[in-house]
């Protein structure tokens, strides 16, 4: 289980490890009480940061640095900021005046069944974008100070990575990552930020993290429905179900069942005359379940096939990485031009619910 920033930093000031002085502002707050949430927190400027699951939040518009008094306009700002994932809050926190920004890690080594320490003094940058030789890799138990080479907080980085290690432990941690690792102008060292993320095995050791979804009643596939104003409704089996209609959508549910001989993992009505951004928020959704696969059935009729196509398409643009496969039925207004456009891009699409049922059949056994 992935940790949010917030909570991977609870983790840090309850073991002594030196992070930024913050506080956590969730959603729908008002401007009073985001005004005294912030009051201790030094400095004239504040860093906000958007309180996501994914990093890369800098690069993306997720973290802002603003003055004391605009600190309220800048969380609603936020809060809603469309990165095509729930928004759990956001992290108010002193402006660090930086000096240096490192990289530091401690992640399982599955095949050493060892803790592994990973440091760099390129910080603050994708580690992927690193290159080799400053990234210095070495199990634990073989960490001694000369693995800091020359640097010159060496003494501080042995004490930190000794505290992370009794941390990761006592955590059932796969990886406690810090980047940046700040060093300050004053030469302390800090923890800017938190990827944390538990062994599944052992979350339920550690209950007052037991997801922060299941805190808040909602996962988070009903978050961004919620956010989207979609009607959704989530179930517990493989296929994502994306229909127009209430009848086109129940009638995708039984040939789920009865065609794939699967069960769907959720599903959602995008109605009628939905235009590409509804198609790509309901796959958003969708897909925020984690599906195996996911299947859009649509029958044009108000609605353009080719709107659909263009959402998929957008979909498919905005998650280049996503792994679960999409299966497009398409038939009606703009049927020809919407299989032009999905085809030319890779896309399964097909015109009837057979076929498609058939495809996703034979793809569900394989995966
Ligand atoms: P990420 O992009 O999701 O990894 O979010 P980070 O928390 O790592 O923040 C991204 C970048 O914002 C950092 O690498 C810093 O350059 C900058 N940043 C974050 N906190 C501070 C701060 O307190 N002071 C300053 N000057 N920059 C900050
Ligand atoms: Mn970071």
């Amino acid at each position: 289980m992935k940790l949010i920033e917030f909570q991977g930093k609870e983790i840090y000031e309850k073991n002594d490890i030196p992070t930024t002085v913050h506080v956590f502002l969730k959603p729908k707050m008002e401007e009073k009480e985001v005004e005294k949430a912030i009051e201790g927190i030094p400095g004239e400027e504040i860093v906000l940061k958007i309180q996501i699951l994914s990093g890369k939040r800098g690069k993306r518009g997720g973290v802002k640095i603003v003055p004391k008094n605009k600190v309220f306009q800048a969380y609603q700002k936020l809060m809603e900021l469309d990165l095509g994932e729930v928004v759990f809050g956001v992290l108010a926190e002193e402006k660090l005046v930086i000096a240096k920004e490192y990289y530091l890690s401690l992640t399982f080594d599955r095949s050493a069944q060892q803790v592994r320490v990973i440091f760099s003094q390129e910080g603050g940058v994708e580690i992927e974008n690193v290159e080799h030789d400053k990234i210095h890799s070495k199990l634990y138990k073989d960490v001694n100070r000369s693995f800091y080479g020359d640097c010159a907080e060496a003494d501080e980085l042995e004490v930190l990575v000794n505290k992370l290690f009794e941390v990761a432990k006592k955590m059932d941690a796969q990886l406690i990552e810090i980047n940046p690792l700040v060093v300050t102008e004053d030469g302390r060292l800090i923890a800017a930020d938190s990827k944390v993320v538990l062994d599944d095995n052992a979350v339920y050791l550690h209950s007052e993290f037991v997801n922060y979804e299941k805190q808040t009643g909602q996962s988070q596939a009903e978050k961004l429905a919620e956010k989207y104003s979609i009607a959704y409704v989530e179930l517990d089996g493989e296929v994502g179900v994306v229909g127009n209609g209430a009848g086109l959508t129940m009638a995708t549910l039984d040939f789920v069942e009865l065609v794939v001989g699967s069960k769907p993992a959720n599903f959602l009505d995008i109605g009628g005359g939905a235009n590409a951004e509804k198609v790509l928020h309901s796959l958003e959704v969708v897909k925020a379940r984690k599906p195996k696969m996911m299947w859009l059935n649509i029958f044009g009729g108000i609605t353009s096939c080719k709107q659909v196509a263009l959402g998929v398409i957008e979909f498919q643009k905005k998650y280049p990485d996503c792994q679960i496969p999409i299966v497009v039925r398409v038939m009606g207004t703009d049927e020809k031009e919407a299989k032009r456009l999905l085809e030319e891009k890779g896309l399964v699409c097909f015109t009837t619910m057979e076929k498609s049922a058939n495809y996703i059949k034979k793809e569900i056994k394989e995966k």
